[in-house]
């Protein structure tokens, strides 16, 4: 308490004139200590809820900040409702830095907003594993010790076809062990139309200069042909390298080699076809108008020896990066270092076993898997749930101010997948006369929990796609709120 005290008694000297610096004084002396605050019912029941350490932290700055009020002229008396400021400070300083928020962005795949929302089975599952020991890297039958990725490797192999599998950190991280085991010191070619960037500094060519591998690019940014793979072949070339453009798109005066021809390439020269397909889509999309996306079913079948894709893009589980491909492959990529560095742990391996259940069956995954709900939603169900948020706003919000409708609109899947595919959507606009829509925007951002919007011409959007149907009256009471606040 020794500092607090101290600096009470130098503010209180701080005032201009004699008279006032007196009746500061008086003022000032009239401000409760920390201990006293700290001993009165409140205090007592803001320990019992909050860490000691945050409830003295808020007195201290509530204190400070109205006795500085006082020493500027601002406040001429000790707040009545200090309490109460005590207790949101409290409050605002005990909370979760990681928070909830409500996505109306309509973008499916968020990686700012977490990608992936896992079903309430899929988090069962992990709590059950995690609340308790596991057979992670027990065999049940021998009694000895087992492998963590057996858990999920005939799975794999069950859904996509490839003879083995294994599951590390994430994509960026399958990508690196795979370069780093298979082709370290030695060649890897790639099509100077596929060098691309993914975000987050994940580059091809700096990966592949991480793993220690040499890239060899081939072709044009917009034409690569077989004879360029091909010409470039030499006795120290180890892998031929494929790289889904994920979030980008090439139109006009393009060609690529397709992974078939690529594979039979790799077969006729004994040197193995690695394909990052990124997203790695395990369903037929063609069902919502995209009949070009190469699913990992397509991939393996065509030929590619290792696919490596994520585990929270498309596929909608917990963040992971799969490899899968050629057991003599991935046998050699299991026994890199690198494995240990990026392994996946129990509870990623719990959701993620319980997230690839649901793709034994098309239609269950694409109902049950929160991922492939929203992108596969009928237009009708979200026009639905667009209109009933616009209907809650409009009977609590003065109509005289407030501009709302339902338009069509489309939202992108994210997650760098996907990028030319516009999904048709239902949004809510809302237009104030009273405030702009960044004005609105920042503070939807700031409520509890905080929602997320997009802003189109002056014009604030709800995009329903990505509102889950409990999620609808935070959102309403949120936009309430912000406008009569005004
Ligand atoms: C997203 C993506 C990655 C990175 O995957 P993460 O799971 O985010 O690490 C790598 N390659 C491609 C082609 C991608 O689309």
């Amino acid at each position: 308490m020794a500092p607090y005290i101290r600096k009470r008694r130098e503010c209180a000297g701080a005032g201009s004139s004699a008279a006032n610096s007196m009746s500061k004084k008086s003022i000032l002396s009239s401000l409760p200590s920390v201990d006293e605050i700290l001993k009165s019912v409140n205090g007592i029941d803001w320990l019992k809820s909050f860490p000691r350490k945050k409830v003295i932290q808020a007195i201290r700055e509530i204190i400070d900040e109205t006795r500085q009020a006082i020493v500027d002229g601002i406040r001429d008396n000790v707040p009545v409702h200090m309490d109460s400021q005590i207790e949101d400070r409290i409050k605002k300083l005990s909370d979760f830095s990681l928070k909830k928020v409500i996505n109306a962005t309509g973008v499916v795949i968020h990686t700012n907003l977490g990608r992936s929302v896992l079903s309430e089975e899929v988090l069962k599952r992990t709590a059950e594993i995690a609340s308790g020991y596991s057979n992670l890297e027990y065999d049940l039958q021998t009694g000895r010790r087992g492998k963590r990725y057996s858990h999920i490797q005939s799975l794999l192999s069950e859904i996509t076809g490839a003879e083995s599998a294994l599951v590390v950190n994430n994509n960026a991280g399958a990508v690196l062990v795979c370069l780093s085991a298979l082709a370290k010191g030695r060649e890897v070619i790639v099509s100077r139309g596929e060098l691309v960037e993914i975000g987050g500094a994940f580059r091809v060519p700096d990966v592949m200069s991480h793993s220690g591998c040499i890239l060899k690019e081939v072709g044009t940014t917009n034409k690569t042909h077989l004879y360029d793979y091909e010409n470039a072949i030499n006795e120290n070339t180890a892998l031929l390298m494929q790289v889904h453009q994920s979030n980008f798109k090439m139109i006009g005066f393009t060609e690529a080699v397709s992974t078939i021809e690529l594979a039979q390439l790799g077969k006729k020269t004994g040197i193995p076809v690695m394909y990052d397909l990124g997203s790695g889509c395990l369903v037929d999309m063609k069902a919502c108008g995209i009949h070009n996306e190469m699913t990992v079913q397509d991939a393996v079948a065509a030929g590619a020896d290792i696919v490596t894709f994520s585990g929270d893009k498309l596929l909608g589980g917990p963040q992971a990066g799969i490899i899968v491909g050629k057991k003599e492959l991935i046998d050699i990529i299991a026994k890199n270092p690198l494995m240990r560095a990026l392994r996946i742990d129990k509870l990623t391996l719990a959701a993620f076993e319980a997230t690839l259940m649901y793709y034994l069956d098309e239609d269950t995954a694409k109902t049950k898997i929160e991922t492939l709900r929203m992108i596969f939603q009928q237009p009708e169900d979200i026009y639905a749930r667009a209109e009933r948020i616009m209907l809650d706003i409009r009977e609590k919000v003065n109509s005289n101010t407030l501009s709302i409708s339902v338009t069509e609109a489309e939202s992108q899947s994210g997650g760098g997948a996907l990028p030319e595919v516009g999904f048709k959507t239902f949004v809510v606009s809302v237009k104030s006369s009273l405030m702009s829509a960044a004005q609105i925007e920042s503070s939807l951002r700031s409520s509890n929990p905080p929602v997320i919007s997009r802003i189109k011409d002056n014009t604030l959007l709800l995009d329903a796609r990505t509102i889950g149907d409990s999620e609808i009256e935070d959102v309403v009471s949120a936009i309430c709120n912000t406008l009569k606040q005004k």
